[in-house]
């Protein structure tokens, strides 16, 4: 006898486990189905971004960069530590306790909210007089029936042609959150988000990281400024970066990888790493959904195809997150499903992809919101801009971190603001404040105007604000 629900979501990371709550916070009867297995072969629902995605990475972040502090950075404070010394399984031990706590966490959300959840695949089988009928097979064996589904499958890591991830000399984001021991040599290719946060995290545990990247400009999506300031302060720290480098056949044994390739300049190099990361993106991920047997329409690229309001080719049958266009972002997930949700309930989800903002946890961190200078350049856009540096910032010298920049940028005539750019300490969340300025479509004087508390981090986003309109008082 199959369980019938008002709406089937189909995986349990952040864009399906929060279309699952706000859904039931609706009053629909909820069922979300996960794969997600634990070591143990448990549930462990949250996805990528919970399992070996945001939480993991940013718990190995903090961890060594408490470790480079104490190695590094006490000393300026007048605080002698001798002896520092690295307990990898400890640290390694932590980032899986914070794991298991958000796994947890998710599990009691689902109770609270008495969201049925059920651990194993779903799939697909057809149509039924009372929906969408879905197969659960795994842990849980069911038949259920949904008058609604939202697919939220994600996505997974991309691999190069011809070299598989076997996660010991060749690792995806998976392996690389859980290495046994600091590789004295550490290759990554690809310099984006995912290449940088890992390559930080093992330099700052000792590994010598070189990081080769095929296009020509460093961080191409961000502000060509910050990208500058970034590189020059991750190239001061030690991270190897090389640009516009042209990859040869890689080859993998069990003690080292060798990886030929052309640099910028044209010279044929090859590097000899113990490991190897390969963070060159991300694919969609549709495994198992039996999404061809009923008519799901994908693009050439493997993305399900949907439109402005995440509705599939199927009646009924929305999807959201890394399995459909657009960032492929946690946040962005769960502004999707709350939207998506919202519109079953026969309410107006709206999300507005100009206000999502762009967040690298490295350090210096990076961050930004709307519009780079070279896009509005590009467009002909007239602009102002204001910038105002760290150094200049009471907070930041006392915190000793006194790298990059706020920049922000505002339309010339209507003082509207395009975009906010940060490259320095606690980036991510300073970025808030620009996101809700532009999503109110305040101006830079609008910023100005607020007063913020001295001494913050935050008032360099201020003065940059003051900036734009040549009045920064502090610089
Ligand atoms: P996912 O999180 O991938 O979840 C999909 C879930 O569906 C999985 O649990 C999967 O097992 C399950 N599933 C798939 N098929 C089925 C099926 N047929 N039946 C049942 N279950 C199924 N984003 C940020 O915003 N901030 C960050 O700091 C950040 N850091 C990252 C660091 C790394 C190393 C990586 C790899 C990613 C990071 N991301 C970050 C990206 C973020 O993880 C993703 O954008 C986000 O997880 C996408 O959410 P989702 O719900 O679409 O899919």
């Amino acid at each position: 006898m199959s369980k019938q629900f008002d709406l089937v979501v189909i995986g349990a990371g952040p864009g399906g486990y929060i279309a699952a709550i706000r859904a039931a916070q609706l009053g629909m009867s909820v069922a979300c189905i996960d794969a997600w297995q634990n070591g143990q072969g448990g549930p462990a629902p949250g996805g990528t971004c919970t399992n070996v995605g945001c939480i993991p990475s940013k718990a190995l972040l903090q961890s060594s960069e408490h470790y480079e502090q104490a190695n590094h950075h006490f000393a300026e404070h007048g605080i002698e530590v001798k002896g520092v010394s690295l307990k990898l399984d400890t640290l390694i031990g932590r980032k899986n306790s914070v794991v298991k706590q958000n796994n947890d966490g998710i599990l009691y959300l689902f109770k609270k909210n008495k969201v049925t959840f059920f651990h194993g695949k779903g799939s697909f089988v057809g149509q039924t007089e009372g929906g969408w009928s879905i197969k659960v097979t795994g842990t849980a064996e069911e038949d259920l029936v949904a008058k609604h589904v939202v697919i939220a499958t994600g996505s997974s890591a991309r691999e190069l042609p011809g070299l598989p991830f076997d996660e010991k000399q060749v690792l995806s984001n998976d392996g690389a959150l859980s290495i046994g021991a600091v590789p004295k040599k550490l290759g990554v290719i690809g310099a984006g988000v995912i290449g940088l946060e890992m390559g930080s995290v093992w330099r700052r545990l000792g590994a010598e990281v070189t990081v080769l990247e095929s296009m020509p400009e460093f961080l191409a999506a961000a502000d060509q400024q910050v990208a500058k300031e970034a590189l020059k302060a991750f190239t001061k720290q030690g991270l190897d970066i090389q640009l516009g480098v042209k990859i040869g056949e890689i080859k993998a044994t069990a003690k080292q990888v060798t990886v030929p390739y052309t640099d910028a300049a044209g010279a044929e190099q090859k590097l000899v790493v113990d490991k190897l990361i390969v963070s060159i993106g991300r694919v969609p991920y549709t495994g198992g959904l039996n999404a061809d047997a009923v008519g799901l329409k994908l693009d050439e690229r493997g993305f399900i195809v949907v439109d402005d309001d995440c509705k599939t080719s199927l009646a009924n049958v929305w999807a959201v997150g890394d399995v459909v266009r657009g960032p492929m972002l946690a946040h962005k997930a769960e502004e999707e499903g709350v939207a998506v949700a919202e519109r079953i309930a026969g309410q107006h989800g709206h999300v507005n992809f100009a206000t999502v903002p762009w967040v690298i946890y490295t350090s210096p961190e990076i961050a930004w919101v709307g519009q780079t200078e070279q896009q509005l350049k590009k467009d002909g856009r007239e602009y102002k801009a204001g910038s105002f540096p760290f150094l200049a910032n009471g907070r930041a010298r006392a915190l000793g971190d006194t790298t990059g920049f706020v920049k922000i940028l505002a339309d010339a005539k209507t003082d509207e603001v395009l975009g906010v750019h940060i490259v320095g300490p606690m980036a991510s969340e300073l970025i808030s404040e620009a996101v809700t300025i532009m999503e109110f479509r305040g101006a830079a004087e609008d910023i100005a105007r607020i007063c913020h508390a001295h001494p913050t981090l935050s008032e360099a986003v201020k003065e940059a604000a003051l900036a734009v309109d040549k009045r920064a008082l502090n610089f």
